[in-house]
């Protein structure tokens, strides 16, 4: 397996180089909207750590990250009104990995709506603004 290289877009995010929608951070993880979302509220949860995805992550950074994606799964069923929520994580390309720093894809579903494709559609700016405001409201009161 390929090392962390550390211009991959999210460590960019990280780094605070590019934007994002933040919805949560603490010292080992941030969660941040995904751009091109199958579901409304999909969202991306990260070990700050440098990961390229499970087969390299330290166990503690590993379990961090499992703890924030159950708080941000709960938030998108209280602050967005979901009826359930996908969890997927891809392992690197033939797994389906396509930026390679570790992320969990946390996604709202709602009973009868099918996801879009992955990265089909760029969601507009004040939507992802919008529940990221409604997330991590939920998730600072959680
Ligand atoms: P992977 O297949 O690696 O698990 O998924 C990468 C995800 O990152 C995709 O769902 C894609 O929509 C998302 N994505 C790609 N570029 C960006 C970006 O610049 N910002 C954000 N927030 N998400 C991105």
């Amino acid at each position: 397996m390929p090392s962390y290289d550390s211009n991959n877009i999210f460590a960019k995010i990280l780094r605070g180089e590019l934007p994002c929608y933040k919805v949560y951070e603490d010292d080992k993880a941030i969660a941040f909207l995904d751009i091109m979302p199958r579901a409304p509220g999909h969202t991306l949860v990260l070990p700050k750590a440098p990961a390229r995805n499970l087969l390299d992550i330290g166990a503690d950074d590993l379990a961090h990250v499992a703890r924030v994606a159950q708080k941000v799964a709960k938030a998108g069923m209280t602050a967005l009104g979901a009826d359930g929520i996908t969890v997927q994580q891809f392992n690197e390309g033939p797994g389906g990995q396509v930026v390679f720093h570790l992320h969990v894809h946390v996604i709202p579903r709602k009973s009868g709506v099918p996801m879009k494709p992955p990265a089909s559609e760029k969601e507009k700016p004040d939507v992802l603004a919008d529940i990221a405001k409604k997330l991590s409201a939920a998730l600072a009161a959680s």
